[in-house]
């Protein structure tokens, strides 16, 4: 039976399950309160990854963790005060630090990445948007042998969970990226990757078929829900909507949301910039590529090269600090021949992050019609399509192609 359902939240997650539920036959509203896809999902490396199966709390952490800090590398930083904070959830995130772990959300990541990145290319044909695709995987270079020694773990993981992936001496480097600058030793080529050179303009083509279908968008903040046969939403201008089912996908937003409904999420944030540089005459990249010993991302985009930074822990509306952002360009200009930035200030995202690094995509425990979508932390951007599946097929009693029980919000008292 058609269902009215409120998706709240437009980000790239909450956009692919709009856009599944409303071919589903159901009568599909997102609320934000912004135009769709203009926060974390506006301003990410544009990776459609099938590989990013090594998450961030993996055994490996713990020995980096000196490092980390004393904030020797540019791959973390990290406000002191926050840190003391949420030092339950920050033990908790590095209780999941185990073999036993990474091999659970190694092969949950892998199939959920695999089976995303086959309905984004349906996706983006559907959405006329090939001219945003790139086809050409995602490349991590290395500086030093010892850097790529430290690697071993994930290339073990990579094969483990057959991620193809090509491994490139410096030489063969040349032939693949030659704009790069001659520092860098070694390189692995996660081969199948895909990526968008704007990821908000994935999101606007994406919109655009929901909406041709009949999928409506209000711009509006969520503010209060409450449950009696069917849902209330109030919003911010005091407008309440009426559905028979409510989807929280706000991203960074969701625990916020749900705990008003008195779930307690295990949700932190990981922080990341951006901001666009310039290539002069003749540089150019053929794909995404990540300087793995500096700790952060070279991501050709339709603006100029966007340098991504890597994981800033702080308060989720904190003032922004460009240290990272500051350190990223630099190495970047070691690495490519850049011109001038592009923009005044730096961009500022949230990763939403689970303590395991997985995302819930499930049925709210103790409530009617209430469904969970959030927490896709490094991999929103390429898990959102599969995602949105699975999401449609539990709430329609379809079994899904992939196993949802590592998603699934039981894994947590909440
Ligand atoms: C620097 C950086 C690089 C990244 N690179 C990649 C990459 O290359 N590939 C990849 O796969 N992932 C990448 N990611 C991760 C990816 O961007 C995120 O996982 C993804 O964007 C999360 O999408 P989302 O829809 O859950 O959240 P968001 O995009 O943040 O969307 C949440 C939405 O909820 C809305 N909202 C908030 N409060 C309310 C409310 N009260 N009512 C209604 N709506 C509300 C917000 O306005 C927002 O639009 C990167 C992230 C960062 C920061």
């Amino acid at each position: 039976m058609r269902k009215r359902i409120i998706v709240i939240g437009g980000g790239i997650v909450g956009i692919t399950a709009a856009l599944e539920l409303q071919r589903r036959r159901n009568s599909v509203t997102i609320i934000d309160p912004k135009k769709p896809g203009r926060e974390t999902s506006y301003g990410n490396s544009g990776v459609l990854s099938d590989g990013s199966v090594v998450i961030s709390n993996n055994p490996g952490l713990r020995k980096k963790l000196p490092t980390l800090i004393l904030k020797r590398s540019n791959a973390l930083n990290y406000n002191i005060g926050f840190i003391l904070k949420s030092l339950p959830w920050v033990t908790k995130f590095l209780s999941y630090c185990t073999d036993l772990h990474l091999d659970h959300s190694s092969r949950a990541l892998r199939n959920l990445q695999s089976f995303s990145l086959s309905l984004h290319l349906d996706l983006i044909r559907e959405a006329n948007a090939d001219s945003l695709l790139r086809k050409t995987g995602w490349l991590k270079v290395f500086r030093s042998d010892a850097s790529f020694k430290s690697y071993e773990m994930e290339l073990r993981v990579l094969k483990k969970t057959g991620v193809g992936h090509t491994i490139f001496n410096s030489e063969q480097l040349r032939n693949l990226e030659p704009s790069l600058n001659q520092i860098f030793k070694h390189g692995v080529l996660l081969h199948d990757a895909c990526s968008v050179s704007s990821p908000s303009g994935l999101c606007d083509a994406y919109l655009s078929i929901f909406e041709k279908l009949g999928g409506k968008v209000l711009q509006a903040a969520a503010t209060t829900l409450s449950y009696s046969d069917s849902w209330k939403v109030t919003m911010k201008n005091n407008h309440t909507l009426e559905a028979n089912r409510v989807v929280i996908a706000a991203g960074p937003w969701s625990a916020e949301i749900a705990e008003k409904l008195g779930y307690k999420i295990p949700m932190g944030w990981e922080r990341g910039y951006h901001i666009h540089l310039k290539p002069r005459l003749g540089a150019s990249l053929q794909r995404v590529v990540h300087d793995v010993d500096r700790g952060y991302v070279m991501a050709p985009q339709q603006k100029g090269v966007r340098i991504t930074s890597g994981v800033e822990l702080n308060d989720r509306d904190a003032k922004v600090d460009e240290k990272q952002i500051r350190n990223s360009i630099h190495s970047a200009r070691e690495a490519l021949s850049l011109g001038a930035e592009l923009e005044d200030s730096a961009w500022m995202g949230r990763r939403p992050t689970l303590v395991d690094s997985l995302p819930i995509i499930d049925k709210g425990s103790r409530h009617d019609e209430l469904w969970f979508n959030f927490g896709h932390q490094h991999n929103g951007l390429s898990t959102s399509a599969g995602s949105a599946m699975i999401l449609a097929d539990l709430m329609h009693g379809v079994t899904p192609s992939i196993d949802p029980s590592p998603f699934r919000a039981d894994r947590f008292k909440i």
